[in-house]
């Protein structure tokens, strides 16, 4: 027998695993939740089971972080493939694995570190599973980049909660990077504010004004963005802009610099310019770090009552990296016209002489909405709708009419609803703009 063989069939000391974490676990602090002590409530930990939406930059840290809490049952989604540009920060994956699942060969690469801990990988959509998959699991943690997964997953979680039901409330813990900032949020589905009550922190980013970057810029994106919008407009040095292309990059790289050295402006770089262009974030292995960290504490205090978690006061936590390191925690309130969690109708504000066409059009771009293609229906009477084709064809007429001419009254209560919310129905009802 091999030397390496005799060392791998050591008896694995679990005491010494897990060291510290027995220590904070077992050493009641002044927040301890006192049943959180016995020998029942320290072996829960066991029987709990997670789900890990996102296998990317934030799901890499979370898996490995939560297998190193002891979780021993852990499922994780991702519908995406490794690409080479993720290699940098998404360590669990080397470049044999580019193509592969990401899911897949995250789950494989902690397995085989994390001796005892079981990861399930799903290579699809988290649209792809009913709610009777939800229900298996006691919390569900999210590292997305996506908002509208963040919101399916949400609506599908208040859905899933019944008051009368403890099993059937799973909290979410949802973490969120963008360049040096981010946050770590708990929700608990029905009870505290929602994604959707929270939505409006996610508004769309403003454009800056074409004025500013035309007149006068005052930062390097601004002279890059007249580069790309005004100068290649005017001078056209290639027949099409392609973002991809080095050389069309390069020129406008030199647009903006001379730009930005006439107004006195600092920061043009080629990276710059190119992720100006393209509308990238970069995205940062230290933030993703910080956050996932952020976020596992907060499963092991929901799992193991220990500590007091984010949730019920406060429970959101927003960092900021960009200027020293900054963190501030807060309690995003529960908006009581929520049409994810509450039941009552939310008001449109409405020109009654707009058409259908209009009000679809602003439930795009509205914060609190963000719904890009909204079918609605008042009390018994389809308004529009998108499917089937069928039904569109027949509600279709009714676009260019105003609210007047569809017989619609101020107060009048519409349903929105949405595919990308197979389940959801946003409530609201009409509120007329009073003339002058
Ligand atoms: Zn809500």
């Amino acid at each position: 027998m091999s030397v390496a063989t005799q060392v791998s069939l050591a008896p694995v000391d679990e005491t010494a695993k897990w060291k510290y974490l027995d220590h904070i676990r077992r050493t009641p602090g002044p927040f301890t939740d006192p049943d959180s002590q016995s020998e029942e409530a320290l072996n829960r930990i066991n029987q709990c089971k997670i789900l890990v939406i996102g296998a990317g930059g934030l799901g890499c840290e979370i898996l490995k972080n939560l297998a190193m809490s002891r979780f021993k049952d852990i499922h994780v989604i991702d519908m995406d493939t490794i690409d080479i540009s993720n290699l940098n920060r998404q360590f669990l994956f080397r470049k044999s694995d580019v193509g592969k699942y990401k899911a897949e060969v995250a789950a494989n690469f902690v397995e085989k570190r994390v001796k005892g801990v079981s990861i399930t990988p799903h290579n699809c959509r988290i649209e792809d599973f009913d709610l009777d998959f939800y229900r298996q699991f006691q919390i569900v943690v999210c590292g997305l980049d996506s908002i509208a997964a963040r919101r399916w997953i949400n609506s599908t979680l208040v859905t899933l909660a019944e008051e009368d039901d403890p099993d059937s409330i799973k909290p979410l813990v949802d973490g969120g990077t963008e360049g040096f900032k981010g946050q770590a949020r708990v929700i608990i589905p029905s009870i505290t504010s929602c994604i959707e009550c929270q939505l409006d922190m996610h508004a769309p980013r403003a454009a800056v004004p074409l004025c500013t970057i035309a007149t006068i810029p005052r930062q390097p994106e601004h002279c890059v963005e007249w580069a790309h919008v005004i100068a290649w407009e005017k001078e056209k040095p290639f027949p099409k802009l392609d973002k991809d292309d080095p050389e069309h990059v390069t020129w406008l790289y030199q647009k903006a610099l001379a730009r930005a050295k006439e107004f006195g402006i600092e920061g043009v770089t080629y990276s710059l310019t190119q992720g100006t262009i393209k509308n990238i974030i970069p995205a940062i292995a230290s933030t993703n770090a910080i956050i996932a960290a952020a976020c596992c504490n907060e499963v092991f205090k929901l799992a193991t009552s220990s500590v007091p978690c984010l949730g019920f006061n406060n429970n959101y936590m927003m960092y900021s990296g960009n200027d020293s390191i900054y963190t501030y925690t807060f309690n995003h309130e529960k908006k009581p016209d929520c049409p994810v969690c509450s039941d009552n109708a939310r008001p449109l504000d409405v020109d009654p002489e707009a058409t259908l066409q209009d009000l679809l059009d602003s439930l795009a771009v509205n914060p609190e909405a963000q719904l890009k293609q909204p079918s609605i229906r008042a009390e018994g009477k389809s308004l529009y709708m998108r499917m089937p084709p069928g039904l569109e064809k027949a509600t279709s007429p009714n676009l260019p009419k105003t609210f007047l001419e569809l017989g619609l009254e101020d107060g009048q209560h519409v349903v929105v609803t949405d595919p990308a919310f197979s389940i959801t129905e946003f409530n609201y009802y009409l509120r007329f703009k009073s003339k002058g």
